[in-house]
């Protein structure tokens, strides 16, 4: 196949023009089908068993740079663009990136769904076609608001496929239809992501905002990602999008084994159903409901067969971030799946009479998820190394000493094709030159950087290659935001969804203290660049706040003379994937601070590292794996150890307010916060309750490491003056980054999960 011929073709057929006249959203509609039509010319990847991912969300991203990557005819048509005056950067602004996800989870599903793919396994992805996503963040006033983040059209990349159902509620039924996403492997493999839909869907229900009436399913159920569960109405639309989700899966599941003439007494045989965190743990009750009421086995069969079929991969171990579902809720939305939660829980209550902590319904008559999953289902497993070892020691440790064989860790990873082949090409390229392309498909080969760690041509290239990606986000950012980048300053970069327990909170400190430094007159060596970036749950009020005082120090810094030269504040608009992709190759700094126990793994950490960041940040998740591997000279690791914290948490000790009252750094940068300064250009209800958060309740623990934390990036700002030993960091850190390919990942879910 010719795709310079293609190509011009395709450009006349749709628009009458050779590929030099059309525009950029006419060429973006061009590439679109070219890319799926190259796509269709893919088998999709089969076999006698197959995994299935269901997941609430798959952020993907944006889908045409990435399908060219992994098509193998990214350079050919950049090439072809090039000699008509356009360009592949350029082409791509026209995409819509969907909004099927909102952090780290869905992105998890995302780079899953890319390694599957990649390495030729059979597998597909179950989830919702959202059509406005979680919401679109736009800044007003200092402080967040929300809007519908729309990307569906006529120019995406959903497939609309025959496939529908008619999912019956306790008060309704609603028609089912299935939208397909090709997921290109890297070089070879296809596979589908299936999203359900609903036919009756009304988009028109939503007015201004986010807001809408959360009582007509028909019309609302897959509006939005986590709509918004501070009144019964959305609860009850979250388990009606829960059920619908796992309902069509189950369907579809069942049809294919039919399809392939399988015995559906051999289920767990053909079929792996990853479940990931407890969005979809109703497929559960549901796969048995359907197998008891439609294919006549009996309960016993249906249960043993589910069990050996569910694996479960817990995200968290923040106890509010654990569904529990009222069971007089279920009974509402789904009154067919009740009687069989119920048998479910009365086996275990029977089993385990006298340790209610592992009942699934508890006696406020709450169904809890994640007991389901473990109980019922063959797998469990942590997200990091630290992770999985606090759910066996800790959290989960109930359920551990009943079921120690079905513990596992699969230590996150993240694709390699969009986290380096894409978004960084000049490294990439750097790497196809120094060390070959072999690590393209064998991460582990970024190993061979090590031996030109002290070769001087090689370290001013990694060098070069930052100031470049610098220049690429400064532009990005001006066109965005207005703000003006100093690409000679340090680019400090937090971002990630905003959570008390993330501590962005820490780093606005650290930034007042380094603010009134500056004032004080202690001038940085080099200016430093703080950059933000970080979606709020709407109806999370503090995490709110703490948006509120950054874009309210930006504010203050960004406009004052005697400090924008050395100190710059930039919290960037709606964080996602897109923006990621800009960022991230034009970090120095990787700003990882959480709570230690508290971040499960952090994904955002490994493409930082991934592109020669250095890592600051506690011995949480995944960091403390990057740690091991670069070793304590090519990380700043500082604060609180997960064992002080989790004592803290046992003892209940810790009392932010002595911190507070002994230190006077401390004091100072707390202070600033309801300071005339800051109240005249933010808000006193919102500043002060952040305020009275931190000194009276401080649950993350912020004021205990703060000194620490301060201390640590003094120490990174003055390493960095050093430019050939920040530059041999940077290469370590890439050099080690292979351990974290999704493809490792997935090989090890594979190898001890899946065995497909
Ligand atoms: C990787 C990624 C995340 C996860 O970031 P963490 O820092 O690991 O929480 C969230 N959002 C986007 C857009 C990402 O690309």
């Amino acid at each position: 196949m010719d795709i310079r011929t293609d190509f011009d073709k395709l450009a006349r057929k749709l628009y009458g023009r050779p590929i030099h006249q059309c525009t950029s959203h006419e060429l973006y509609h061009v590439l679109l089908q070219l890319t799926k039509d190259q796509l269709s010319e893919r088998k999709e990847t089969d076999g006698d068993r197959k995994v299935y991912y269901i997941s609430a969300e798959f952020l993907i991203g944006k889908l045409l740079s990435n399908n060219l990557i992994n098509l193998g005819i990214y350079d050919e048509v950049e090439e072809i663009l090039k000699e008509s005056g356009k360009s592949l950067t350029e082409i791509e602004d026209e995409e819509m990136e969907p909004s099927l996800g909102n952090g780290g989870l869905g992105r998890l599903a995302a780079c899953f769904m890319d390694s599957i793919a990649t390495l030729g396994l059979p597998g597909s992805g179950i989830g919702l076609n959202y059509h406005f996503g979680l919401f679109k963040q736009v800044f007003k006033d200092h402080l967040q608001t929300a809007e519908k983040d729309g990307w569906i059209n006529d120019r995406c990349w959903l497939n609309k496929t025959d496939v529908s159902y008619d999912i019956k509620f306790g008060d309704v039924t609603v028609k089912s239809r299935m939208y397909d996403i090709d997921v290109a492997g890297y070089e070879k493999g296809l596979n589908k992501l299936h999203l359900f839909d609903v036919e009756s869907l009304d988009e028109s229900l939503v007015k201004s905002g986010i807001d809408f009436d959360k009582t007509d399913v028909l019309k609302n159920l897959t509006l939005f990602l986590y709509p918004d569960d501070s009144d019964e109405a959305g609860n009850l639309l979250r388990i009606y999008q829960q059920y619908f989700m796992v309902s069509n899966g189950a369907r579809l599941i069942i049809d294919e084994m039919k399809e392939k003439g399988f015995d559906l007494y051999d289920l767990h045989k053909h079929v792996a159903i990853q479940i990931n965190d407890t969005h979809p743990t109703m497929v559960i009750p549901e796969l048995i409901r359907i197998l008891t009421q439609e294919e006549e086995f009996t309960m016993d069969d249906a249960i043993a067969v589910v069990s050996k079929t569910c694996a479960y991969t817990n995200h968290t171990i923040l106890a509010e971030a654990l569904e529990k579902w009222p069971l007089a809720y279920l009974e509402k939305v789904v009154p067919v799946l009740v009687p069989i939660i119920k048998e479910l829980a009365n086996r275990i209550k029977k089993q385990h009479k006298d340790q209610s902590k592992v009942w699934i319904i508890d006696d406020e008559k709450r169904v809890h998820m994640a007991h389901i999953d473990i109980h019922y289902g063959y797998s469990v497993n942590g997200v990091a190394a630290i992770h999985t070892d606090i759910l066996k020691n800790t959290e989960l440790n109930v359920f551990y000493k009943l079921y120690p064989d079905k513990f596992n860790n699969k230590t996150n990873g993240v694709t390699f094709r969009r986290w380096l082949l894409k978004c960084n090409r000049p490294l990439a390229a750097f790497l196809d030159k120094t060390i070959g392309t072999d690590y393209r498909k064998d991460a582990d080969k970024l190993k061979d950087l090590l031996s030109r760690k002290d070769d001087a041509a090689v370290l001013r290239e990694l060098k070069e290659i930052k100031k470049t990606n610098k220049e690429e986000l400064k532009r990005f950012v001006k066109a965005r935001e207005g703000i003006d980048l100093d690409t000679d300053s340090i680019f400090d970069i937090q971002v990630k969804r905003l959570h008390e327990y993330k501590r962005q909170q820490m780093n606005a400190l650290y930034i007042i203290h380094k603010y009134l430094e500056i004032k004080g007159g202690k001038i940085p060596k080099r200016p430093i660049s703080c950059i933000f970036g970080a979606k709020a749950a709407p109806a999370y009020v503090i995490a709110k706040d703490i948006i509120h005082l950054i874009l309210v120090l930006q504010e203050i810094i960004n406009n004052d003379p005697d400090v924008n030269k050395y100190l710059k504040v930039v919290m960037v608009t709606n964080y996602n994937v897109t923006y990621a992709e800009k960022l991230i190759p034009a970090c120095d700094i990787s700003e990882q601070i959480s709570l230690a126990s508290k971040e499960a793994s952090g994904t955002s950490n490994m493409k930082f590292m991934l592109n020669g960041a250095v890592t600051l940040g506690t011995d949480d998740g995944a960091n403390v794996e990057i740690h091991d591997l670069v070793g304590d000279d090519n990380i700043y690791i500082f604060g609180a150890d997960s064992d002080t914290v989790i004592k803290h948490y046992e003892k209940a000790d810790y009392v932010s307010k002595d911190i507070y009252d002994e230190s006077e750094v401390v004091k100072e940068a707390v202070d600033f916060i309801i300071s005339p300064q800051c109240l005249k250009v933010g808000n006193k209800e919102n500043l002060e309750r952040l305020y009275k958060e931190l000194l009276n309740k401080d649950w993350f623990m912020t004021l205990l490491d703060l000194e620490d934390y301060i201390k640590a990036k003094d120490r990174i700002f003055a390493d960095y003056e050093d430019r050939d030993k920040w530059q041999r960091m940077m290469l370590v850190n890439i050099a080690n980054a292979g351990f974290f390919s999704s493809d490792r990942t997935i090989t090890e879910y594979n190898r001890d999960i899946w065995k497909l």
